[in-house]
């Protein structure tokens, strides 16, 4: 290591950082000079109560620790009030690290509406709503670093987790979509999908198993991303344990079938090898390059 990475002048949302993930996250930042609102509802690993003390103790280790932090505990439901609260006591805001959130982890034959939708607002919507509120002064700045908290079960789907990988890999989605719009103003915004030590994680594997996934050992990457020296956007990372690696999309090189005006299912079967053979697959980077093949076929190529 030679020089150390810091955030002095800087200034923080992280949500959810009354325990896990977040205050990790916010402990990170805080030591290394950002100024941190430290967001947190208190509520349980269901997403039921609130409580003020976990921002709240939070806040007094960053301060013990010489840091500057201050604790708010809106729910990240009422975005534009977190933001409020960073202006008022800060003045600015730079980075956003959407990582709040629970689970209702239930066979989707017995999911309920609420199920769907309570996810869908604490991950999806809470993290638009902070966004949303946030982007114009990140734009008129030309500056901003967004972290969104995807997961593996989103990545790759899991049993009983249909409303919260629905929404985490939406969350990866947004990412994207926002760093295209972000680019040309020095705002970045990249995913990651952690595997952690926390109470979501203790309900299904043991202590022992959970040792060496200390959530201090996700908060490094956070730090690198939201870095004013990092260039990375639109991407996703899945980071844990001191393992950190990049994903991306891949594709088949596809087959053209049939004459460009018809075509049967019975060739779709009978090309099928070609078309899932990911033999010599390429990786579009961007829309341009995703859209490369419909552009040649539009081309008359
Ligand atoms: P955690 O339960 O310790 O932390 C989540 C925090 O979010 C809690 O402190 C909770 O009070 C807070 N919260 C819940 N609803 C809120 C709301 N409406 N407004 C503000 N705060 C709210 O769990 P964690 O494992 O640290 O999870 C952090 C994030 O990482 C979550 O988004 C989770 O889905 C994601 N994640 C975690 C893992 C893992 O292995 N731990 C894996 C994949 C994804």
């Amino acid at each position: 290591m030679t020089d150390t990475l810091r955030y002095d002048g800087r200034v923080a949302i992280v949500t959810g950082a009354g325990g896990g993930l977040g205050r990790a996250h916010a402990l990170m930042l805080a030591s290394r000079g950002a100024r941190v609102l430290v967001n947190d509802l208190g509520s349980s690993a269901a997403g039921a109560g609130t409580d003020t003390g976990p921002a709240a103790k939070v806040v007094e280790e960053i301060r013990a620790a010489g840091g500057e932090a201050v604790a708010n505990t809106d729910s990240v439901i009422d975005g534009s009030k977190l933001v409020e609260a960073a202006l008022d006591h800060f003045g600015q805001i730079d980075i956003i690290v959407n990582n709040a959130g629970f689970l209702r982890d239930v066979g989707f034959h017995k999911m309920t509406e609420q199920d769907w939708s309570d996810l869908y607002d604490v991950h999806l919507l809470g993290a638009f709503r902070i966004v949303h509120a946030a982007w114009p002064r990140l734009r008129d700045q030309s500056y901003g670093r967004i972290i969104n908290t995807s997961s593996a079960a989103g990545i790759y789907g899991n049993f009983g987790q249909v409303n919260y990988g629905t929404f985490k890999l939406a969350l990866h989605g947004f990412s994207q979509a926002l760093a295209v719009e972000g680019r040309a103003r020095n705002i970045h915004v990249n995913s990651i999908a952690p595997a952690a030590d926390s109470r979501l994680t203790r309900t299904v594997m043991t202590p022992e198993q959970l040792a060496p996934m200390r959530a201090e050992l996700v908060s490094p990457l956070v730090g690198w991303l939201t870095h004013e020296t990092c260039a990375e956007t639109g991407s996703l990372f899945e980071v844990g344990g001191g393992w950190v690696s990049k994903l991306r999309w891949q594709r088949t090189r596809g087959e053209r079938i049939g004459d460009g005006k018809d075509f049967a299912p019975e060739q779709v079967r009978d090309a099928w090898p070609a078309i899932v053979d990911f033999e010599g697959a390429e990786a579009p980077a961007d829309f341009a390059a995703g859209m490369a093949p419909f552009q040649k076929i539009m081309e008359g190529a």
